[in-house]
């Protein structure tokens, strides 16, 4: 059997034989929706509300289908995850595009309401939709069949208006007036959704929205929205200085070294998935950081790996092998991101942390020897 390589794979191919390619990207740790759109015919694109720990992955989709980027959107300045925008216009010289109103540093196309941004002979329509934030915009393809609501409307809810300038009377207004009044037909598609739910419709929306629909009225909806007592999101601190500044990292980003595909979190630190670790086994060593009773308890450890517990790192890292690569981990990646910034710090230029750790690991099948698993069905 031969395979194609897939630097054959045309854009209307991948685009399912219509004029229009448009693919649906999930970032789970923050639930955060991400949108890409493409014209077939001229193979231009937009990029709608991208993560930045998910840069590479948005990238590689874009190089691979051979599409030529044409802006970065975002539906608001985030207040849980930090925009991928600034890394892609690196990357792709692609326009960054964001609500005048947030006033954000690094926006190259500032968007006001009834705004186009043309991609080949497509466009979305800018409409302004605050509320949530007083910098939110919802984008709506040019024939009505979709609209990309960011936090405005969600699938059954709406974004959260007690934070970050929020004002229920104003999104009220916002979807009322600017989203419910689209084709009933027209489909939804959310800035987040953290229960699987990924799209949904007007017409659901206006019968079924647990907070507006079916017989609420701006008074139900305001009520419901002051007394929800919802914790404050706990990326707050770093996703706003952030995404006011498009997602450009306060310091400049290290250019990553050539011994592996490495992910830069935005946090700084190189990490790799459990395939590509696994694939390269013995081209790395593996530094297991966990205590002693993990590594020799249930859950087990990789084979051949070196037992560092974090603690005494500093005073044994000695005893690392100084000719090959080191992979660190430790049971979800968090002990092991600290070790993996004491080891840089200490001069070690191809270090690594293991992304998701033994428990990632583990989940995609890798094997641990002495792991016990409890209950395995056949
Ligand atoms: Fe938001």
């Amino acid at each position: 059997m031969t395979v194609a390589p897939a630097s054959s794979v045309s854009l209307a191919a991948a685009a399912g034989g219509g004029s229009l390619l448009f693919r649906q990207l999930f970032d789970a740790d923050t639930g955060t929706f991400t949108y890409l759109l493409a014209d077939v015919a001229s193979g231009e694109g937009l990029l709608i509300d991208s993560v930045f720990e998910r840069h590479q992955r948005d990238l590689s989709l874009i190089q691979e289908l051979g599409i030529r980027l044409v802006a970065c959107l975002d539906t608001h300045a985030h207040a849980d995850h930090v925009t991928g925008s600034w890394l892609m216009h690196e990357a792709t010289g692609c326009a960054i595009g964001l609500a005048a109103a947030a006033r954000a540093e690094n926006v190259t196309t500032p968007l006001q309401h009834g705004d186009r941004v043309t991609f080949g002979s497509r466009h979305l329509q800018v409409r302004s939709t605050p509320g949530h934030t007083d910098g939110c915009i919802t984008f709506v393809l040019d024939d009505q069949s979709m609209a990309f609501t960011g936090d405005a409307l969600l699938v059954r809810g709406c974004g959260r208006c007690d934070f970050q300038q929020g004002n229920a009377h104003t999104l009220w207004a916002s979807i009322t007036e600017q989203i419910f009044t689209l084709p009933d037909s027209c489909l939804l598609y959310p800035g987040h959704d953290y229960t699987g739910r990924t799209v949904t419709s007007v017409a659901e929306e206006k019968a079924f929205n647990a907070r507006l629909g079916g017989a609420a009225t701006e008074r139900d909806f305001v009520g419901h929205m002051q007394n929800m007592k919802l914790p404050h999101p706990h990326k707050i601190a770093e996703a706003l200085p952030g995404n006011m500044r498009s997602g450009k990292p306060r310091e400049a980003v290290p250019t990553a070294p050539g011994w592996a595909p490495l992910q830069r979190s935005y946090a700084g630190l190189p990490e790799l998935p459990p395939s590509w670790v696994a694939e390269h086994r013995d081209q790395v060593t593996i530094l297991d950081v966990r205590s002693s009773e993990e590594f020799d308890g249930p859950d087990g450890r990789v084979a051949g790996s070196l037992l560092i517990p974090l603690p005494e790192l500093e005073a044994r890292a000695a005893a690392i092998p100084a000719d090959r690569p080191v992979v660190v981990v430790c049971h979800s990646g968090s002990r092991s991101a600290l070790a993996t910034q004491q080891l840089l710090k200490a001069g070690r230029a191809r270090v690594a942390n293991l992304r998701g750790g033994l428990s990632r690991w583990s989940d995609e099948g890798y094997p641990l020897d002495g792991a016990v698993t409890a209950g395995t069905a056949s």
